[in-house]
């Protein structure tokens, strides 16, 4: 098949278990984020893929072929790190040609190449500027313009924005996905910014302690996460404990509630978003449980509401306009929309 598989690949350092068996398949031309907290592998994964370390076990394949021993050099694949790794004392278009001269290309196709690549990342007529007079979002799009001169194969991205300030931060996130979107090369970013998985990404790959726990589009991950950890990690939720009593019934504190996919009996936890809540000055509706509100702040452009429901904590998140006049202290009821509510594994 066409794309990158990884086939079982576990890594260690000496004692430490940096990554456990883990198998992935990245179809071509997909945009791959890797998401998840500092040191649960995401760096170690995007280096075994580089090439610059070997896995432990386990087999790397690209479109069929076997790279697992191919050493980094030989893979031709783009690489863009935190550090940008820029040469200072050179020009712009010093810093982009000199992959192409590395490898032999002429004077004239490493002009052509250059002009082609500062247009593609829009900082046209820049080549002749010393590196060390350029912002921080130019720089990193002088970064991508070299790692994309060799035509690679797989474009490899660690923590790329990480530098930036929110707002330019944020505008890079579209510009990376609208390039990979016109170029089509399978990009692989490591991330540990949800918020940035989700703009850019086709597929996000959640990990956590060395091990993948979903591996899906963002919506999926969003509105169906696996387990507490992917539902946590992904925005803000509400993760309730409670029993299942019946077919389908779950009893929480506050009392009981229709949940779609149940299992059988015992301990079962599920998150409901914020935004799916609904609240009521009245009970007696299904799923409506009573519950006393504790918080609210005005975001600007949402309202957020924490209540106590028994001793389970909800938020909740509505517009502004639609917030009734309550103060903290003030008795409601707030429905947990079956539908909403998303069943997860242990
Ligand atoms: P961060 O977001 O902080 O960069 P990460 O998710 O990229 O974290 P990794 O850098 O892949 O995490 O590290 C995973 C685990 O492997 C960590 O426990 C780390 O300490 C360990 N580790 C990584 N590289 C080495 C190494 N060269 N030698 C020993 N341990 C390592």
């Amino acid at each position: 098949m066409s794309g990158l598989v990884l086939d079982g690949i576990a890594k260690s350092f000496g004692t430490v278990v940096a990554l456990h068996e883990l198998s992935l398949t990245i179809p071509q031309g997909k945009f791959v984020c890797l998401l998840g907290p500092s040191g649960c592998g995401k760096t170690t994964l995007l280096r075994l893929v580089a090439g610059l370390d070997l896995p432990s076990a386990g087999r790397i394949r690209l479109d069929g072929a076997d790279i697992t021993d191919l050493p980094a050099h030989r893979r031709d694949f783009g690489m863009v790190f935190q550090s940008l790794a820029l040469f200072p004392h050179l020009s712009v278009g010093e810093n982009i040609a000199y992959p192409l001269r590395i490898r032999g290309a002429s004077k004239a196709d490493q002009a052509a190449e250059v002009t082609r690549l500062l247009d593609l990342v829009r900082l046209p007529g820049i080549a002749d500027r010393p590196v060390s007079r350029l912002s921080g979002g130019q720089r990193q799009r002088v970064a991508i313009a070299r790692a994309l001169a060799l035509k690679p194969k797989l474009f490899l991205l660690d923590e790329p924005l990480s530098a930036l300030d929110a707002k330019l931060r944020e505008a890079m996130q579209i510009e990376l996905k609208l390039l990979q979107e016109r170029l089509g090369i399978t990009t692989i970013v490591v991330t540990h910014d949800q918020r940035e998985a989700m703009t850019m990404a086709d597929l996000v790959v959640v990990m956590s302690a060395g091990r993948i726990q979903q591996a899906a589009p963002p919506v999926e991950v969003y509105c169906h996460p696996v387990n507490a950890f992917v539902a946590d990690f992904i925005g803000t939720t509400n993760l309730l404990q409670g029993q299942v009593v019946a077919p389908g019934r779950l009893g929480l504190p506050a009392g009981e509630i229709s949940v779609p996919g149940l299992p059988a009996g015992g301990a079962t936890a599920i998150s409901v978003r914020p935004e799916n809540l609904r609240l009521h000055a009245e009970g007696g509706g299904e799923n409506r449980v009573a519950a006393c509100v504790t918080f609210i702040r005005d975001l600007g452009a949402t309202v957020e509401m924490r209540l106590d429901a028994a001793g389970q904590e909800l938020i909740l998140v509505m517009p502004p306009a639609d917030l009734p006049e309550l103060r903290p202290g003030a008795g409601v009821f707030v429905e947990l929309p079956a539908a909403a509510c998303v069943v997860l594994s242990p």
